[in-house]
């Protein structure tokens, strides 16, 4: 009978005992496993894994940072075309098309108009009417009426050291006469405490056919001309014209120039190294250009001396008004 008890006790001791198993023990146990799971043992890798991590962001970031610098190079870049772009859109103002200026080229004339002023040789020109032999006549006219051919390139072109602002490097040269002038108007500007550079100067022929096809592709070539000058026609290609800009305009091509204390020293002494402002405010009718107080045009000490006396443009002086 005592027997049957304990073995009664026994059985009941062992059930609760898997009572206790099933419902404590082992689901603890397999809890206890499942966070050990989350964990990292302790030789993982994963140190290493989340150095990798870093590792990766950092050159992530290193790469960003080498991709910002690239971008700023890029944007300095793009910067300078941008500038040479406004230059353009400012110069390209200039040449523009006045339908009264327009004349029939190619009528086969060998020699340009004669000019009033008798001291004035007329250029020889193709049989296209265009200016085909650089000289040393620097009262050369090149405008929509006297355009230059493709062959016109000048062989004493010299870089102007007077410079500002950023610019494609084949816009920085001149005819060396009037380089040499220009930056002896820069140093004269600069001791009075007015700085004055070029932001672009010399636009071979090529130069002016890409940005006008530009145009043309874009807007297509009547309107295009509306605002840009066919190559042949801009005066830049003459190597004796310069745009120049100063600080008080943030170094722009701007009608505001006219008012700016250099642009109204420029307007005052250039004369006095044979330069002048080639289009002037109030004579668009002649030029055919807007008023450009920053277009300044070499042609000579004695030449820019009457006419800026006289108050006159270059096509006055010379009698040209065809
Ligand atoms: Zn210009």
């Amino acid at each position: 009978m005592r027997s049957a008890i304990v073995t009664t006790r026994t059985k009941h001791f062992l059930r609760r005992l898997s009572a206790f198993l099933l419902l404590f023990i082992i689901p603890l146990s397999l809890l206890s496993s499942c966070s050990k799971k989350e964990e990292p043992p302790a030789d993982s890798s994963d140190d290493e894994a989340v150095a990798d991590l870093c590792e990766t962001s950092e050159a992530e970031f290193a790469d960003g940072a080498n991709n910002s610098a690239l971008s700023e190079e890029a944007d300095s870049t793009v910067g300078e075309d941008k500038a040479v772009l406004e230059i353009d859109e400012n110069l390209n103002s200039e040449p523009e098309e006045d339908s009264n200026l327009q004349v029939e080229i190619g009528s086969g004339d060998a020699v340009s108009p004669k000019p009033a002023n008798p001291d004035v040789v007329p250029p020889s020109l193709n049989e296209n009417g265009e200016i085909t032999e650089v000289t040393d006549n620097w009262l050369l006219l090149v405008n929509k009426t006297h355009p230059l051919s493709e062959s016109y390139e000048p062989t004493d072109l010299i870089v102007v050291q007077h410079q500002v602002g950023s610019h494609a490097a084949i816009m920085r040269y001149m005819r060396q006469e009037a380089a040499e002038h220009l930056d002896a108007m820069c140093e004269a500007a600069a001791e009075e405490g007015h700085e004055i550079g070029i932001r672009t100067a010399y636009r071979p022929y090529s130069y002016q056919k890409g940005i006008f096809n530009d145009y043309a592709n874009r807007y297509g070539e009547e309107e295009a001309n509306r605002f840009s000058a066919r190559p042949g026609q801009s005066e830049h290609q003459t190597g004796l014209c310069a745009d120049v800009t100063s600080p008080s305009v943030d170094y722009k091509l701007t009608t505001e120039y006219g008012k700016a204390p250099e642009g109204i020293w420029l307007a005052e002494n250039a004369h006095r190294f044979g330069f002048i402002i080639r289009y002037p405010l109030g004579k668009e009718d002649i030029t055919g250009y807007q008023y450009e107080p920053w277009h300044v045009r070499y042609v000579g000490e004695e030449a820019a001396a009457k006419i800026y006396e006289q108050g006159i443009t270059l096509e006055e002086y010379l009698g040209i008004l065809d």
